[in-house]
């Protein structure tokens, strides 16, 4: 019998598997200009993905941003055989475990013990409507059920669940299902791409700032949060912002008591250059801190379904009463599982005796020199980077220009995947020179094939 080549997995899984965030008739046209490959994948290895007939790419996406120390770490791995031989999996209501005392004690060390209290579950999502519930539930507890609306930013992502759609403002995302959410107030982003002529990325911050205050004022009296995506929104297309708006908005939100929601599932875990994004905006020299914060992707060093809300004492310490209708009711199977938090306990050692923060900011500079010389492509827009994200937009009216540029990239062997016209780097930390070099390379020769043009 001979070996499954790739394509036999293509085949079965077009047939069985719903892929997701994916028109799935795309698969299906070959050779077309609208056609997106399905790649199967036999195993991972550092940056490197390989397929089942022997093609290799470079994972330039850090496989939608979870991965963050190569594909079969092997220190990773060892933690995670040394758990299963432990103990793979206990409930998490009445019982406990190692993992997950020791991850919530060395989380709540990462904020400066300002958010000393974590709680669990399986996916961003998740996450994001468990910090919406807190939030809510919160301002219940403490006597103003008023306050119960929520704010985020025009173009903010925090999930697609249905709870999590109704501050996720992200056209293709929400608009087929709008009727089921209840929306939430979206507020001007501070996205630097809206500068006016003369205006510095800090103006355009400011000028954003101004907005929100102007709507606290008018109504702060009912809002419960606002929820941010700090520094970059990814899914919006890496739209990156001055950190001068964080340090606004937590002020604005103190003076109206109003929840700030930090959302750092894609930029957490040092991903912007600090461990987590929100530290870039500081009051003389002390980092600002949310009232709640969510985790996931990276934490698990993405290798298990892991989320995370931290929250402060002040909300942790409302729920606390004899009644159990005032606890925070929510819950999942696999809450806490001692797996996933032994992968993001891996993962967090690995930054402790790596200096990895350190190290990344030469990659970051690596990145940026592979990068510069698409600066001078009359195409290319906006080329921007906020540590290890790099990105930039691409001029150009094809509608197939997206997958058009995906097929181009993997041909030269480089997983990337533009958001709409947005083409981005987020690679693992691990990702080496050479890796960089490639990188770049690709991304040249992939314009120049899918814009009919030399860079
Ligand atoms: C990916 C993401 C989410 C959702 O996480 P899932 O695990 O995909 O549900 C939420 N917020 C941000 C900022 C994200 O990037």
């Amino acid at each position: 019998m001979s070996k499954p080549s790739n394509a036999d997995w293509l085949a079965r899984s077009q047939a069985a598997v719903w892929h997701p965030c994916t028109q799935m008739q795309h698969h299906a046209q070959t050779g077309t200009p609208g056609h997106l490959p399905l790649v199967p994948i036999a195993r991972g290895e550092g940056a490197w993905l390989y397929d089942f007939d022997g093609k290799r790419y470079l994972d330039g996406i850090s496989s939608w941003w979870t991965n963050l120390f190569g594909h079969a770490n092997p220190r990773i791995n060892a933690a995670l055989r040394d758990q299963l031989e432990t103990l793979e999996h206990v409930m998490l209501a009445g019982f406990t475990h190692q993992p997950v005392v020791e991850l919530s004690e060395r989380l709540s060390e990462l904020t400066g013990g300002a958010l000393g209290h974590a709680f669990y579950a399986s996916d961003g999502a998740s996450a994001t409507e468990i910090a919406l519930k807190m939030s809510f539930h919160y301002w219940r507890n403490v006597g103003r059920p008023e306050k119960a609306k929520f704010l985020c930013l025009q173009g903010s992502y925090h999930g697609e669940t249905v709870g999590a759609l109704a501050v996720t403002d992200v056209e293709i995302f929400k608009s087929a299902y709008a009727p089921l959410v209840r929306a939430a107030t979206v507020i001007p982003s501070p996205d630097f791409r809206q500068a006016e002529a003369g205006e510095s990325p800090a103006d355009v911050a400011r000028r954003a700032a101004a907005a929100l205050e102007a709507h606290l004022e008018r109504h702060g009296a009912n809002i419960a949060a606002l929820i941010v995506e700090p520094l970059v929104q990814g899914a919006a297309g890496m739209a990156m912002y001055d950190p001068e708006y964080l340090r606004l908005a937590r002020a604005l939100c103190d003076r109206h008591e109003v929840h700030l929601i930090c959302d750092e599932i894609a930029v957490g875990c040092g991903r912007t250059g600090t461990f987590f994004a929100h530290e870039q905006a500081a009051n003389d020299g002390n980092p600002i801190r949310p009232d709640l914060m969510c985790l996931s992707k990276g934490i698990s060093g993405g290798y298990l379904p892991l989320s995370i809300v931290l929250s402060s004492d002040t909300i942790y310490n409302a729920f606390l009463d004899d009644s159990v209708a005032r606890a925070f009711l929510h819950s999942h199977s696999y809450t806490g599982n001692p797996l996933a938090c032994r992968a993001a306990l891996a993962t967090l050692d690995i930054f402790a005796t790596d200096d990895v923060l350190t190290v990344n900011r030469k990659k970051a500079q690596k990145i940026e020199s592979a990068l510069a010389p698409l600066a001078d492509h009359p195409q290319v827009k906006h080329l921007r980077q906020r540590g290890m994200i790099a990105a930039f937009d691409v001029a150009t009216d094809d509608p197939h220009f997206s997958r058009k540029f995906y097929r181009a990239a993997l041909e030269h062997e480089a997983l990337i995947r533009p958001i709409g016209n947005t083409v981005y780097l987020m690679p693992p930390y691990i990702v080496s020179d050479e890796a960089i070099e490639h990188l770049g390379k690709a991304i040249s020769e992939s314009l120049c094939e899918t814009l009919g043009m030399s860079v």
